[in-house]
């Protein structure tokens, strides 16, 4: 119930598929989404592989209450090894792949192998093929999805663009205009030679007691609905609390984590751009609070995307970009053809900081790249993507780039073990330094969802956080990562602002006709984080690579948090009470006991 209890599994270079059946103590064990990938992650990838080896598997699995009526239960995760650090990866959407992928009756798809040419996997019901994508080869996202819409009729495409042909490590998947982004998922399935997986299905997904389900839901949404967050949320989307971030936290990174506050704010504001461009709103599936938008500019032709949080940093503070329309120019580009924008913005603004330091010169860019240049910012999204020119080397990620560079680039490189941060400025939210120490596909900010917590002081079961101190962190990460893999294992949008926190008993009784108590709840969670992490030690991870960058060790030079920073000394300690709240060794090895403990003994061998 809420479930369908199959597995389809394909080989897109040998042309085969097959089905697997799971049963209900699959599902208590390991609920869907988050779990399924952590569990199929560490039996059928082969760890020590390339994340470009055929054999890297390619895993979508949709939350377990996806295609139930649950309010924002609309998230599917993508799993991959990752082409930014080749460990762990998962990559989260908000568009209604696994919601068709669960209507053609399966729980998750695993995808190996390389196809023979460019193709797209078509699964319709049973019926499952390989074709060919060739007259695609180089269309933007969206354009392969009304292609193969036309071709095949009602599909739900999950696409790449250029980006994702083209193997830059941080390319993303598009489906239904939200995008999987992170950690180069898009380069995965590009090295796959696949286009777009398209699905469509006509089965019903049950649940166990409807009645009960709909009543729970009308309740959801009313409570959702009066909740004081909905209506900011809605009007102006996740980026509403940027004014609060600048000025009342000083932590909304700036020109490559230069500085905690972006004076040229004012016109990145949402609260500035929503009322005078915003056309419309877009939601994921399932949602009634729509936090993405749609807005019609002056400079650019056309409706452009609505820029999230992540966005405005990524693209705009972190470049030093004040003009909202170059931003969402941007923006746009990076989602046709198909590019993480926090990676983006990341590589581009660390471009920046190398040429104001002089450290890389404007022949080897081939241009000017100043902080605030919009028009630059432009040019590089377009080089990356074709892996033209300089943006051939940034198309690698901060990482590679700076390893290539030389001449003290590293210093300038703002990553954690190859992922390029999103928008915290964790010198002043130190909880949030750890968990971008911690999180299973470096630096990210949802897999703890930590910064909630840390940035009010109180979240869940947590009260009077100190963000300026590192005492007590490695619990409090612990548990919110716990936390957090729940909402992924369901499917739940973690900007339900903490509304349903984990009351989540009486929605799996009538989901799947079994109650289960925030401890049992907090125990897969457990596991499915445990799991991420055997699979990074099986892939090669060390302690030593838990490491902040240079510049959060340097304080943050203005703002409210003025002066705070990480020091080495409270780097290794947050790590060692981490490692020591987990139940892991002081070299970060999960000890046998905890194994045990979660029942996942037989992962480690
Ligand atoms: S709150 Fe935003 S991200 Fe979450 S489900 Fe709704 S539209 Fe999607």
């Amino acid at each position: 119930m809420a479930y369908m209890g199959k597995i389809l599994s394909v080989d897109v270079g040998k042309e085969e598929g097959k089905r697997q059946s799971i049963g209900e103590s699959f599902i208590l064990k390991y609920l869907g989404g988050d779990g399924f990938g952590a569990y199929f992650m560490n039996t059928i990838a082969d760890a020590k592989s390339d994340a470009f080896s055929p054999d890297n598997p390619l895993i979508i699995a949709p939350g377990l209450l996806v295609g139930t009526p649950t309010p924002t239960a609309g998230k599917t995760s993508f799993f991959a090894k990752s082409a930014l650090t080749n460990g762990w990866n998962e990559s989260v959407t908000g568009g209604r792949i696994g919601f068709a992928l669960k209507q053609a009756g399966y729980d998750a798809l695993i995808i190996t192998g390389k196809a023979k040419e460019l193709s797209y996997l078509l699964i319709k019901d049973d019926e499952v093929a390989i074709k060919s994508a060739e007259h695609l080869k180089g269309k933007t996202t969206r354009e392969t999805a009304e292609e193969i819409k036309k071709d095949e009729g009602d599909v739900i495409v999950a696409s790449i663009g250029i980006a994702g042909e083209k193997l830059v490590r941080f390319a993303c998947i598009d489906c239904d205009e939200r995008q999987a982004g992170r950690g180069g998922i898009g380069a995965v399935m590009g090295s796959k030679n696949l286009k777009a997986i398209a699905i469509s299905g006509s089965k019903d997904i049950k649940v166990a007691k409807p009645d009960k389900m709909y009543k729970l839901t009308e309740k959801w949404y009313e409570e959702m609905v009066k909740h004081p967050t909905f209506e900011a949320d809605g009007k102006y989307g996740t980026g509403e609390f940027l004014e609060w971030m600048n000025a009342e936290r000083g932590t909304f990174p700036t020109r490559n984590w230069r500085e905690g506050v972006f004076d040229e704010r004012k016109e990145i504001d949402p609260y500035y751009w929503a009322p005078r461009y915003a056309v419309k709103n877009k939601a994921c599936i399932q949602c009634v609070k729509p936090c993405g938008k749609a807005f019609v500019m002056k400079k650019y032709e056309g409706a452009l995307d609505g820029v999230e949080y992540e966005t405005l940093f990524a693209l705009g503070s972190n470049c030093g970009v004040k003009n909202i329309e170059d931003v969402a120019k941007a923006n746009e580009l990076c989602d046709l053809y198909g590019i993480d924008t926090i990676s983006a913005g990341g590589a581009i603004g660390f471009l920046m900081d190398l040429y104001e330091n002089g450290i890389i010169g404007k022949e080897e860019i081939g241009m000017e790249a100043r902080f605030g240049d919009g028009d630059a910012l432009i040019e590089l999204v377009k080089k990356i993507a074709f892996r033209e020119g300089i943006g051939d080397l940034l198309a690698e990620g901060v990482k590679r780039a700076a390893e290539r560079i030389g001449r003290n680039a590293e210093k300038y490189a703002v990553h954690v073990r190859g992922l390029e941060p999103p928008a915290y400025d964790v010198r002043g939210i130190k909880g949030m330094a750890l968990a971008f120490m911690t999180s299973p596909r470096g630096a990210c900010h949802l897999r703890s969802g930590a910064y909630a917590l840390e940035l009010t002081g109180k979240f869940w079961k947590y009260e009077g956080v100190d963000r300026f101190s590192s005492e007590d962190k490695g619990r409090e990460i612990a548990d919110m990562e716990n936390f957090m893999a729940v909402y992924d294992a369901l499917g739940i949008c973690k900007f339900s602002r903490g509304i349903y926190l984990l009351n989540f008993e009486e929605i799996l009784d009538a989901a799947i006709g079994k109650e289960m108590g925030e401890d049992e709840l907090i125990i897969i969670g457990e596991r499915i984080c445990n799991l991420k992490h055997i699979f990074n030690i099986k892939s090669g991870w060390k302690k030593e690579d838990c490491k902040l960058p240079e510049k959060i060790h340097q304080p943050i030079p203005e703002g409210v948090s003025k002066g705070s920073y990480v020091s080495k000394e409270e780097e290794k300690k947050m790590l060692e009470d981490y490692f020591n709240a987990r139940g892991w060794d002081k070299n970060g090895i999960p000890k046998k006991k905890k194994l045990e403990e979660l029942d996942i003994e037989e992962f480690m061998e």
